[in-house]
Formats: C-alpha cells, sequence, structure tokens
C-alpha cells in the first residue's frame, strides 16, 4: 500500500523568470495526465525576496515541512550580502542528500547520441561543497575550500544508489571518485562503497576514476547505467549527462531525503526541480521550455506512487517532441511554450 494519501499536497515553488511560466503548464499536463495532487503555492528566490525582503520565508519552510513534497522552478539568488543561494539553503533544511538526475535519450531532441540511459545520484551534503571555507591570513594570500566525507553520508547515498537501481531495474552501479589522488576523502567513499556492493550481489558493481569517467562518457555513454558520486563531480558530471541527451532543457531532477528506503528517521522530504536557470533572457516572452520542470513532475508523480499518470506525461512529451512542429525552439522546432503544451496536451488525449 502507498505511504502517500490519494491525493497528497505538493508545495510549488514556481520561482524566477521563466519559472512561473513552466510551472503554469506543468501544472496543466499534470492534472491532464490523471496526477492527483493538490498544490499549494508558495514563493522562494528573488520573488519572495522583493516581496517579503527574504528569498526563503518562512511560510515556505513550513509547507515544505508539512507537505514532505515539492515541485520548485529555477530560483535567482539576490545579489548582496546576507543572501546565500536559496537551494543549498532547502537542501541543508530538509537534509535532501540524494541528488537524482535521470539523463535518457529522447528521440527527435537534437544531439550527439542514441542511446544514453544514465542515472547519476550525487551526493548533496558534502564534499567541497559543504561550506566550510576560509582565507589564511588577513591580506587573502590563499583561501582553504575542505571537502568533507564522512562515512554515514558515503553509505546512505551509496545504499540508495544500489536500492534505486534494484527497484528501478538497473544492472550496473559505477562508483566515481579520484582515489588514487584523494586517498583519505575519496579512498572512505571508494572502500564504504565495496562494503555496500557486496550486499547487492545481483547488481554489478565497478569504479572510475572522475577524469577517465568524463572521457568515457562521452566517448561510450552506453557503458554507464547508474553512477554514484560525491557532491563536486557529481554536479559537474550530471550537467555532463544532461549535454549527452540535448542539454539542461529537457533534464529533471530529484532531491530525496530523510528516511529513504529505510534509512535515517521519520518521513522523507522529495523535492523535484527543473535543473536549469531562470534564463531571464527569454523570460515573459512565452517560448520557454517546459519539459525540464514537466519530466520533474512525472517524477514526483513515481514518487507518490502515481506511475499511470508519470508514465502517459512521458509518453506525450516524447511525441511533442518528435514533432518540428510542436519542439520548442531552443531544441531547433518551431513551437513556443504554448504549442509545445498543446501538442503534449493533444498526444495525451490521443
Ligand atoms: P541563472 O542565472 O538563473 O542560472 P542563466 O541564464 O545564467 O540563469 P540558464 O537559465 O540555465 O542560466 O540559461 C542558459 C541559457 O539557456 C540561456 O540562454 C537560456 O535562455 C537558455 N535556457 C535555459 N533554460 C531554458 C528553457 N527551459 N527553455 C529555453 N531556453 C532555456
Amino acid at each position: 500500500m502507498s505511504q502517500f494519501s490519494e491525493c497528497p499536497t505538493v508545495s510549488l515553488i514556481a520561482g524566477d523568470g521563466i519559472g512561473p511560466e513552466i510551472a503554469d503548464v506543468t501544472v496543466k499536463l499534470v492534472e491532464a495526465a490523471g496526477g492527483r495532487v493538490q498544490w499549494e503555492r508558495v514563493s522562494a528566490g528573488m520573488g519572495a525576496a522583493e516581496q517579503f525582503g527574504d528569498p526563503l520565508p518562512a511560510a515556505t519552510v513550513e509547507s515544505i515541512k508539512k507537505n514532505q513534497l515539492a515541485l520548485k522552478g529555477p530560483l535567482g539568488t539576490p545579489i548582496g550580502a546576507g543572501f546565500r543561494s536559496v537551494n543549498v539553503a532547502l537542501r541543508q533544511q530538509f537534509d535532501l542528500y540524494a541528488n537524482v538526475r535521470p539523463t535518457v535519450t529522447i528521440p527527435g531532441v537534437p544531439s550527439r547520441y542514441s542511446n544514453v540511459d544514465i542515472v547519476v545520484v550525487r551526493e548533496n551534503t558534502e564534499d567541497l561543497y559543504a561550506g566550510i571555507e576560509h582565507y589564511v591570513d588577513a591580506r587573502r594570500s590563499a583561501a582553504e575550500s575542505i571537502a568533507i566525507i564522512t562515512r554515514f553520508g558515503s553509505e546512505r547515498i551509496i545504499v540508495y544508489a544500489f536500492e534505486y537501481a534494484r527497484r528501478h531495474g538497473r544492472k550496473k552501479v559505477t562508483l566515481v571518485h579520484k582515489a588514487n589522488i584523494l586517498k583519505l576523502s575519496n579512498g572512505l567513499f571508494l572502500d564504504v562503497g565495496r562494503e555496500v556492493a557486496k550486499r547487492y550481489p545481483e547488481i554489478q558493481f565497478d569504479d572510475m576514476i572522475v577524469d577517465a569517467t568524463a572521457m568515457k562518457l562521452v566517448v561510450m555513454p552506453e557503458r554507464f547505467d547508474v553512477i554514484v558520486t560525491m557532491n563536486l563531480f557529481g554536479d559537474i558530471l550530471s550537467d555532463l549527462t544532461a549535454g549527452l541527451i540535448g542539454g539542461l532543457g529537457v533534464a529533471p531532477a530529484a532531491n530525496l531525503g530523510g528516511n529513504l528506503f529505510g534509512m535515517g528517521e521519520g518521513g522523507s522530504c522529495a523535492m523535484f526541480e527543473a535543473v536549469h536557470g531562470t534564463a531571464p533572457d527569454i523570460a515573459g516572452k512565452g517560448i520557454a521550455n517546459p519539459t525540464g520542470l514537466m519530466l520533474s513532475a512525472a517524477m514526483l508523480l513515481d514518487h507518490i506512487d502515481q506511475r499511470a499518470a508519470a508514465d502517459r506525461m512521458r509518453a506525450a512529451i516524447k511525441v511533442a517532441l518528435l514533432n518540428d512542429e510542436t519542439r520548442t525552439r531552443d531544441l531547433g522546432g518551431k513551437a513556443d511554450t504554448k504549442a509545445y503544451t498543446e501538442g503534449v496536451l493533444r498526444a495525451l488525449k490521443a
């Protein structure tokens, strides 16, 4: 039985720039595909900073805390002292330690490859992004950023990657590291990976140095299945894999935390988001490509056990992207946001 109610409430953060345009059509599509969710609109980012003087208002945090589910458009971070990245703040606040980025070739979307099906599972809270940096002296003659890798953090993300593989019928997990140079921190991550792999004998396991991984991803992406890695490498490699399928415009993502697969305490918070930015250059022009957010919403439906609706969404998106008339301009098509959305909705009814 699903742990989710028939119609769960989801905090919806439309976001900045093109965010509101792509959020509106995504909501429309979820509904048309038969997704049963109640949206609770809250704000964050530049818009919230202007309206409430805070890019992450308490009401938004409360809403996510209550619902444990969120769909988020791109957020701008106000420039100026005291404002930190809202995305980072949300990840820390809800301990969203697993960043999951599936990248699958979408027929019709211009790309160099036709056979990519990779999921990057990135640790989201540790490593060089733990936020521990300082200048070594008052003259700023040097600066240090410290990478923290813990056994706890490594184990939970690697277990997550294997559980993901098991539940999604994936065959292989590749752990990416630089343990030949960073022998302690990355060595720890690799050691934990080898220990965890023994618990999943049905799933192949290998490890690869990050520089070799970057090269092999470009030369033969088909050799990869699930990749699990630390924060910095995951940040870079997940954009690389998005590039293999046509760019950030079509890439969905999930940030998950808490009690995943029985690890950790209490509930589990899940936030789904498009990985592209606010695209201020095209905001308000009606030409934004909403695919990334739509596919993120489909991941949300998978997560809340509404897989049939999620599959319907993905199938309809595929149909619309195949056709020049309904594919958006950033992907070489002729459609604006409205024409694309209409194409997806038509495909849904067909
Ligand atoms: P931010 O400062 O929020 O990161 P950015 O413009 O620097 O914004 P992106 O928003 O990722 O970074 O955009 C990079 C380029 O890709 C821009 O030219 C933008 O117009 C384009 N782009 C990004 N997302 C989309 C989208 N969903 N649809 C169409 N074009 C997009």
